[in-house]
């Protein structure tokens, strides 16, 4: 699809017009990735960072925050529900904290892999490759690191260097993609400043960088941090965080990238409790990633507000995201739920490997 046409559908309001788009991305979900929705299960490991992003509510310059580290065996009870609820993937999620070391990490994964067939996804921020080379060892998945937005001039302003050095999500995603990770990226919708142009490059990136998954949520302003308080663009070009500007992009990432695993996000059910996470799963996602991190903790875990409102139990969650996606015609999917963007690399790797 040209620019020009993505730019189009980003500006365009017809409900009409509209109605196709999300067909057309429903149909090539269909057809590419099928009706299986397979679920993550999300524990936040950490609401420890060093980072001082303008967007999240746990950045270190959240001052008044109560910081929290779960034990190793507090998340291996966290996997050990995950396959209890039948979740093929536990993520691992945290701010960037040090202290979850190089070989803490590491002896958590190897005990995940040990006691469970869970494939495991890392979220822990832009770390070292010695770390990523050492988590992938050790059984390590899948790695989750959004770049936010594609402007970097946007991204400066909103993700500040760490001691003096720019942070590189670019390299970051290259770097695990050499280490054999399945690598996710992805960005927020409706940023102060973020225009139409750099959403419809965002969109162009997500297809030439050949991602195995791809998030996408609404920006969700978290009073206690300095984005509330970020320029808007002009009114004609700024985008809005809008549940429907989200789907919008749900809906041409599937174009731009149909093997891709693409989740219906807790941003975008948070904006839209009602709806919101069948409205991503009709509009192209396939994946959803219930919370199961401890209660005690979740609500620590703000990096925007509202998130963390559920008190259900994990069981209880799982049965109300049973209802949704059988209400939408579609089955949970059994298994680990790898990308076949992935697996297909790997098969074309594989022929390459055979013909040498
Ligand atoms: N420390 C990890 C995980 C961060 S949380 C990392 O930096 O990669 C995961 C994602 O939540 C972020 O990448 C960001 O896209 C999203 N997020 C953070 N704050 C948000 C906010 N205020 N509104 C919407 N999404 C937000």
């Amino acid at each position: 699809m040209q620019q020009t046409q993505r730019l189009t559908w980003l500006r365009t309001s017809d409900p009409r017009r509209l109605a196709s788009l999300w067909w057309q991305a429903d149909s090539v979900r269909r057809e590419a990735v099928g009706d299986e929705v397979f679920l993550r299960g999300l524990v936040e490991v950490s609401n420890i960072c060093r980072r001082r992003c303008a967007y999240c509510g746990i950045s270190a310059e959240h001052k008044g925050l109560e910081r929290y580290r779960m034990s190793t065996e507090e998340v291996l009870a966290c996997a050990h529900t995950a396959v209890r609820l039948g979740y093929g993937t536990v993520v691992l999620q945290a701010g960037e904290d040090p202290g979850l070391t190089k070989t803490r990490v590491s002896d958590l994964i190897r005990q995940i892999k040990e006691q469970t067939d869970l494939a495991v996804t890392l979220s822990l921020g832009e770390r070292e490759e010695d770390e990523l080379a050492a988590w992938r060892a050790a059984g390590a998945d899948r790695y989750l690191a959004r770049f936010e937005t594609s402007n970097r001039e946007l991204f400066d302003r909103i993700h500040p260097p760490l001691n003096g050095q720019p942070a590189d999500r670019i390299r970051l995603l290259r770097t695990l993609r050499v280490l054999g990770y399945e690598v996710g990226s992805g960005v927020m919708v409706g940023i102060p400043g973020q225009t139409y142009d750099d959403l419809a490059r965002d969109i162009e990136w997500f297809a030439e960088s050949e991602l195995d998954m791809i998030g996408v949520g609404p920006f969700v302003p978290h009073p206690v941090t300095p984005a509330v308080k970020l320029p808007a663009a002009a009114p004609e070009q700024q985008v809005p965080n809008s549940v429907e500007m989200t789907c919008k992009v749900v809906a041409l990432a599937r174009l731009a990238c149909p093997k891709t695993n693409i989740p219906s996000t807790t941003a975008l059910g948070t904006l839209d409790r009602e709806n919101g996470t069948e409205l991503g799963l009709q509009r192209g996602a396939n994946i959803v990633m219930p919370n199961l991190t401890p209660h005690g903790y979740r609500f620590l875990y703000e990096i925007y507000p509202g998130k963390a409102n559920s008190q259900d139990s994990p069981a209880d969650v799982r049965e109300e995201l049973a209802r949704r996606i059988h209400g939408l015609g579609r089955t949970i999917g059994a298994g680990r739920g790898d990308s076949p963007h992935y697996r297909a690399g790997l098969a074309a790797a594989a022929v390459c490997g055979e013909a040498e």
